[in-house]
């Protein structure tokens, strides 16, 4: 039988897969993690590498042929090469990316480089070492940095992503648009979004994609906008005679969903049709009692015949309209 293709009820094909693959992190980012008391799942929670490759052999039967590998940090999970490499051998998969905060990624470049890895988004918000201190609660500026260099001297497609936090990194902006002035890498902020274990930072959030943006605009005036790839999640410029670009991403404020083409899985193997919607299915515990391959397709399907049209509804019906209270570690960005 041939496997129908992964759309929505909204008529968006769904081909990018991104997939947590720890909820276990070296960091503790101001953003998505509380500073200590952070409960990890039990390791046998956790999607196998087995049960991965598997679940992302049949999506791409279903049309995914892009995967992120995120977390959590990926580099955590121990082997974490073998699962790319198995990845890397399956048809269909035709572009895979890693979300990355550096500190471990350095032995590993040359062979994401050799198994052809389509780009690594590095998490930097500051480039200052105390502030990284302050950020992510640890000490790690150094490994980060020595990663970002590597990335561009092996010529691995770098993005940096950057929340942009109030009263934490707003002097970091400017200099982070300028490392776009000597280095072909794209640099984006991000609208922090209240998905930090704990709740919302703020009443209202302050540092929008427009107030970003008109931050920028003070020191580049001259700045311009790009043409935005398909399905971009962010607004891209180009400082004139810069080697990158900036780009910001409106993750709190949702301007990108009506063409999302992403299906999440959560470390626990927990299907998400959206960012902001609590878990559909549980596609580990289908696979552990045993349903078919065809059983847990219907059910992908099904999950996607209903999918909320943007973040706001999906938000709405979230289970007992309950605040969004989890870290970004389970769900992977
Ligand atoms: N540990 C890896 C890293 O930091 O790159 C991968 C996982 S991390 C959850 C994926 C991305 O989510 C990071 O780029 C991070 O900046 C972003 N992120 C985490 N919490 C966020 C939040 N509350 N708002 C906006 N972005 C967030
Ligand atoms: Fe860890 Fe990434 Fe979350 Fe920072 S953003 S705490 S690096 S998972």
């Amino acid at each position: 039988m041939q496997t129908p293709k992964l759309f929505d009820n909204h008529g968006r094909p769904i081909n990018y897969l991104r997939l947590a693959v720890t909820d276990r992190c070296n960091l503790r980012c101001f953003y998505c993690m509380p500073k200590e008391g952070i409960k990890y799942l039990p390791k046998r929670e956790l999607l196998t590498f087995e049960e991965i490759e598997r679940l992302i052999t049949w999506l791409a039967s279903m049309g995914i042929s892009k995967v992120r590998l995120t977390g959590g940090e990926p580099f955590v999970r121990t082997d974490l090469m073998r699962l790319i490499r198995k990845i890397s051998e399956i048809e269909g998969i035709t572009n895979i990316h890693l979300t990355t905060n550096g500190i471990l990624t350095g032995p590993y470049i040359s062979e994401l480089k050799s198994l052809g890895i389509a780009s690594v988004n590095l998490s930097l918000d500051t480039l200052d070492r105390e502030r990284f201190k302050g950020i992510t609660r640890r000490d790690e500026f150094v490994k980060t940095w020595e990663t970002f260099e590597q990335l561009i001297s092996h010529d691995i497609p770098v993005k940096i992503n950057a929340v942009v936090m109030d009263g934490k990194n707003i002097d970091d902006i400017i200099p982070l648009v300028e490392l776009t002035k000597e280095y072909p890498v794209s640099v984006r902020f991000i609208e922090e979004m209240p998905f930090n274990g704990e709740g919302n930072h703020y009443p209202t959030l302050t540092w929008t994609y427009k107030k970003i943006m008109d931050h920028i605009r003070v020191e580049y005036p001259a700045i311009e906008r790009e043409l935005d790839p398909l399905h971009s999640t962010s607004y891209n410029y180009k400082v004139p005679g810069h080697l990158g670009t900036v780009g910001v991403i409106a993750a709190f404020s949702r301007t990108f969903c009506g063409t999302c083409n992403r299906i999440r899985v959560t470390a626990q193997g927990t299907l998400k049709t959206c960012l902001y919607d609590d878990g559909v299915l549980n596609i580990r515990n289908l696979m552990r009692d045993g349903h078919s391959e065809e059983a847990i397709k219907i059910e992908l399907l099904k999950a996607y015949s209903a999918r909320s049209r943007d973040g706001f509804e999906a938000e709405a019906k979230r289970m007992k309209g309950s605040p969004i209270k989890e870290s970004m570690s389970t769900i992977g960005g």
